[in-house]
């Protein structure tokens, strides 16, 4: 028998208040978020593997300036656009990572190249943009990734030694770190997650989203998570794979795996956030800590969600 299939996407946690959002804004963020939904959901009804799916649905949030990856990503203190990614699959437990790069236009393909084609799994840097030319991506110029929104975020920081994370309580604040998780009809899962980290931030700082078991994680045995929340908290609680690990030695339920690390667990010591999740039998979870979450979930049994706030 064909296992149930299905697909949950994020487009970040945060401070996001009914209200402080025009319908005309919301209606973009839900049609944004439905596109990839239905794009990734489409991989894996023709057949295709999760693999595939997490990256189709992630290439289209990249690519639309609303989220903070890819096209829109953040400004750095330096005024440019450093990003990370990373994907796993949890059948033989591959992954690619890839952090502080800036021109291409999509992480999670180099990401995932970075798996498939190299004998590593986590490039960072120039190096890494050295391995994107030998594959064949091709380098965006910086106008690329602007979006008049980030930019003016940006100018309130710039200069002084703050840092915003795009969960911050600002009015207009703009949240977007995207990623991706998917179960397809031969039981395999896979995590895929893509960001431009945070405002003004400087010294190379790198997130949670490109480090495997803290913001991406994928494991047949288990589930494949992508985080979003203040990548500091999620580094240190090793949220991803503590959700794995819940359901591996303590046997939990996903639902009940992800409750507790994101309700307890990393709340417990002062961060913010959500995860998206599913399992090996196509069960889906979408907890956060937030008052809200950009997130949509689609699944063979009929389950299709667009969702934004608490319901
Ligand atoms: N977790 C990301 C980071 O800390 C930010 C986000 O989720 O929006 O880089």
């Amino acid at each position: 028998m064909k296992n149930t299939f299905s697909i949950a996407i994020h487009g970040g946690a945060g401070t996001l208040l009914k209200g402080q959002m025009t319908q005309e804004k919301e209606l973009a963020y839900k049609n944004a978020l439905q596109s990839a939904l239905t794009e990734g959901y489409d991989v894996l009804k023709n057949g295709g593997s999760s693999i595939d799916a997490v990256e189709k649905a992630v290439i289209i949030l990249e690519n639309c300036p609303l989220f903070n990856a890819g096209k829109g990503s953040v400004f750095t203190a330096e005024g440019t656009h450093e990003m990370d990614a990373a994907i796993m699959e949890g059948n033989k437990l591959q992954a690619g990572a890839v952090s502080l790069i800036t021109g291409i236009a999509n992480p999670i393909s180099l990401a995932r190249n970075i798996m498939d084609k190299s004998e590593h799994v986590f490039l960072a840097g120039d190096g890494a943009l050295e391995f994107a030319k030998i594959n064949g991506f091709s380098l965006e110029p910086a106008s690329y990734f602007y979006d008049e929104l980030r930019y003016n975020q940006w100018q309130d920081l710039k200069g002084s030694d703050n840092f915003q994370l795009d969960h911050s309580v600002k009015k207009d604040s703009k949240f977007g770190t995207v990623g991706a998780v998917a179960c397809d009809k031969y039981g395999n899962i896979a995590a895929a997650t893509s960001t431009g980290g945070m405002t003004n931030k400087k010294w190379g700082r790198v997130g949670d989203s490109p480090m495997i078991g803290a913001g991406n994680y994928a494991n047949n045995k288990t589930c494949a998570v992508s985080c979003t929340g203040s990548g500091e908290f999620f580094i240190r609680g090793v949220v991803a794979y503590d959700v794995s690990c819940l359901m591996e030695y303590k046997g939990m339920s996903l639902e009940a795996a992800c409750n507790e690390v994101i309700n307890k667990r990393i709340l417990s010591i002062g961060g913010d956030g959500g995860l998206i999740a599913v399992d090996a039998k196509g069960n889906i979870s979408m907890p956060f800590n937030t008052e809200g979450m950009y997130r949509a979930c689609k699944s063979s049994i009929g389950i299709e969600e667009v969702l934004i706030y608490e319901n």
